[in-house]
């Protein structure tokens, strides 16, 4: 859950400005984002924000949320926020059914939520072509950062999807292309 925040401040601690402030200082985001690496990950913590509530998205739904991700980090913090507390609300007078895994480091390197993964992290995804980082011999000067959901986590529950295998195999087949912008497989 997150929040609430009594002022701007409140925000910067949050994985979605941490990792906005390591993209930059990675020097990896040019002069008014044309690669929308920063938009891109707002729009990122923004849909796992309504996936993690169990919400279902339209897709006029999806393209509003795209337009919200312009924005300030701050101020999608604090829709981010306002999501999951009312989901939070909801929860508290249901009987759990699904537990929902929130952001932790990662499994492998350790590295906290909007992070660099470590150097050789197993974990971690190429930032440019989204296989394995390991097993990626194209770009071996790209370190991604750690969202704090596993990889492909985030896209099974977004589309339904039976598990990570099953976009995997997908991703194969040619039916989910890598997002650069959002770090996320999408639909091709
Ligand atoms: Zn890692
Ligand atoms: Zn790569």
């Amino acid at each position: 859950m997150f929040g609430p925040y009594e002022d701007e401040h409140d925000t910067y601690g949050e994985p979605l400005n941490q990792e906005c402030r390591a993209l930059h200082a990675a020097g990896r985001v040019e002069s008014g984002d044309p690669e929308r690496l920063v938009s891109g990950t707002r729009a990122r913590h923004l849909l796992a924000a309504c996936e993690q509530a169990g919400v279902d998205l339209g897709a006029y739904d999806r393209q509003v949320v795209e337009w919200l991700a312009m924005w300030e980090p701050s101020t999608v913090q604090v829709m981010i926020g306002i999501i999951s507390r009312a989901h939070q609300a909801g929860r508290a007078g249901m009987p759990r059914t699904v537990p929902t895994t929130g952001p932790h480091p990662c499994p492998s390197c350790g590295a906290a939520p909007g992070q660099l993964h470590g150097w050789g992290c197993s974990t971690a995804r190429c930032p440019e072509c989204g296989q394995q980082a390991l097993s990626c011999e194209d770009h071996t000067n790209s370190r991604a950062v750690w969202s704090g959901r596993f990889p492909g986590e985030v896209e099974v529950e977004i589309y339904g999807l039976e598990d990570l295998n099953d976009l995997g195999r997908r991703a194969e087949r040619g039916e989910f292309v890598w997002d650069r912008a959002t770090q996320l497989w999408r639909r091709a």
